[in-house]
């Protein structure tokens, strides 16, 4: 063995996921990108994320477990949580009590939402107020054309659900922005602070409709139109839940095709890889289970979030209905025994911007799947730090099934950094690792990945689920 065939076999070498597939894997890839971006256009709330899952698993066999009293090894289950966060498992056919495999992804994503008294007049043109959702770079949420989709009741109570701008014979929406010729100001000012939040309204409509006693003539045009079409009036968005986000479609991107633009894909990339890969589970030895939550843009918190009882509450209903009950002992041993990968996007390195990652430790977009041992900020804070055992075992699956992975920190140490669902997981006392896609334009409306790491996340979680 000649020096450099040693020092190749002792240094740790990155792969390139595309390199290291075969040419049936890169089908398969193309083949699930392909859904993917069809997940995405019908996904672009929390609420359609979940009613596109459950369309999805029932394909796949699954039944709500409302509907069943007694569950066996095999079953395939789902439930739901006021309609925003779903929970899915396939029970196996070793005793519960060793654990579960759990993988956990979230389903909202930064955006717009509508205030509760949105709607007013203004220099001949109708508006729409919003409150921005998650961390976004306001800037980037001008001048694109924007959808609106949610739930408005009407007068007599009936909910609607709303979703116009995404075919292509809708109208949409946007926020103007200031010309360069008169920008002087604006653009002295620093990038953070060149757009406010109270100027991110939504520009709806301009036509003045009614007689000359009509004080807003614009706002009666839309107040009518809205009236006749949807059977509602203004004090009906005081309870509704209306959320802005771009318009366009997910596309492929590059002369080669090897990447995908989208809006919210931080996390709907982990939510469906999650779901095709515990698709890809029959009859295991441990039962599979995947979560999809909402909230975690906010922080996880509300009745819908990784905090919300609905985890532990629902573990418990299938351990009684699997095992005739549910103890605090059984369910203790449940949960100290189980893993959960907490998948959820990481930052790729962009090229514009290396200096602001250390690139050793930083993930790069081709490279496979992100395995992060911790993510937080400033020291680790507000982070699941992964134990070395439990990192070992995971890149040892992933090795074993030829899944191409990579580590990855969120840029440079103080740099800044972010959180995920994987501390709040790990509060439960459980083993959980944060892995998933390194995205480039992060929180942006339109947000870039590599489909061989789309492909590398579900291959991740297929053999998690089916090795562990
Ligand atoms: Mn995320
Ligand atoms: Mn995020």
């Amino acid at each position: 063995m000649t020096d450099k065939e040693l020092f190749d076999e002792l240094s740790y070498k990155r792969e390139n996921a595309y390199e290291k597939m075969s040419d049936a894997e890169k089908k398969d890839m193309l083949g699930l990108c392909d859904e993917y971006r069809e997940f995405l256009d019908e996904g672009k709330t929390e609420r359609e994320c979940v009613a596109k899952a459950i369309e999805m698993a029932e394909k796949e066999g699954f039944v709500n477990i409302d509907d069943v009293e007694k569950i066996k090894c095999g079953d395939k289950l789902y439930k739901i949580n006021r309609g925003k966060n779903i929970l899915l498992t396939v029970i196996g056919s070793e005793d519960i009590k060793n654990g579960i495999n759990i993988v956990g992804a979230h389903i909202d994503s930064p955006r717009l939402d509508l205030k509760q008294n949105p709607l007013y007049e203004s220099n001949g043109m109708a508006l729409l107020k919003t409150h921005y959702y998650g961390g976004i770079k306001k800037y980037q949420w001008t001048t694109i054309p924007l959808s609106i989709h949610g739930v408005i009741y009407t007068r007599d109570g009936q909910k609607i659900t709303l979703c116009i701008g995404e075919n292509d014979s809708d109208p949409v929406f946007c926020i103007t922005d200031l010309l360069p010729h008169l920008a002087k100001d604006q653009m002295s000012k620093k990038l953070a602070d060149g757009i406010e939040g109270e100027n991110l309204n939504v520009l709806i409509g301009g036509m003045p409709i009614g007689d000359d006693d009509v004080k807003e003539k614009v706002k009666f045009g839309i107040l009518k139109i809205l009236n006749e079409r949807y059977n509602v009036t203004e004090s009906s968005f005081l309870s509704a839940e209306i959320e802005i986000v771009p318009a366009f479609k997910a596309r492929n991107i590059g002369f080669d095709e090897s990447f995908i633009g989208a809006y919210g894909q931080d996390d709907r990339v982990c939510a469906f890889t999650t779901l095709k890969g515990i698709f890809s589970v029959n009859a295991p030895k441990r039962t599979a289970l995947a979560i999809l939550v909402d909230k975690e843009e906010i922080g996880s918190e509300g009745n819908t979030g990784m905090l919300s009882a609905f985890f532990p509450m629902t573990l418990a209903e299938i351990i009684e209905k699997l095992t005739g009950k549910c103890g605090v002992t059984d369910y203790n041993e449940v949960i100290a025994n189980s893993a959960c990968l907490s998948s959820d996007v990481g930052a790729a390195l962009d090229p514009n911007y290396e200096n602001v990652s250390e690139k050793r430790n930083a993930s790069f977009a081709g490279g496979g799947i992100a395995v992060m041992k911790y993510t937080g900020a400033r020291g680790k804070s507000s982070s699941s730090d992964a134990s070395s055992e439990f990192v070992y075992e995971i890149g040892k699956i992933l090795d074993e099934d030829g899944v191409v992975w990579q580590t990855g920190e969120l840029g440079k140490v103080d740099q800044g950094g972010g959180g995920t669902i994987a501390q709040y997981v790990a509060n439960l006392n459980m083993d959980v690792i944060d892995c998933g896609v390194p995205v480039l334009s992060m929180h942006s409306p339109f947000e870039v990945t590599a489909k061989s790491d789309v492909y590398m996340a579900y291959r991740a979680y297929k053999a998690f689920y089916n090795g562990r």
